[in-house]
């Protein structure tokens, strides 16, 4: 059953099947997961400083995703020092 809900991510008011985040979100993440994962086949070792620095997003973009899905990254506790 869909319901109306405001987008987690943008606000926005959307048209819910049971997601959190509206279907140009969605896409965005899509986007964004599968440039994630294709950086990090290529370098195994990176962290999610390096991915956020090397696609230019923040460190908690990178983080939502890891937390939202399956991506998995070799260091996913950050140290906020330095
Ligand atoms: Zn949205």
């Amino acid at each position: 059953m869909s319901t109306l809900k405001n987008c987690k991510k943008c606000g926005k008011l959307f048209v819910s099947t049971g997601s959190m985040i509206c279907s140009s979100c969605i896409e965005a993440d899509r986007d964004l997961y599968g440039r994630i994962t294709e950086y990090i086949a290529h370098r195994p070792n990176s962290t999610i400083f390096d991915v956020a620095e090397a696609l230019d997003i923040s460190v908690r973009k990178v983080l939502d995703l890891v937390n939202d899905g399956n991506l998995e990254l070799r260091c996913k506790t950050i140290n906020t020092e330095g």
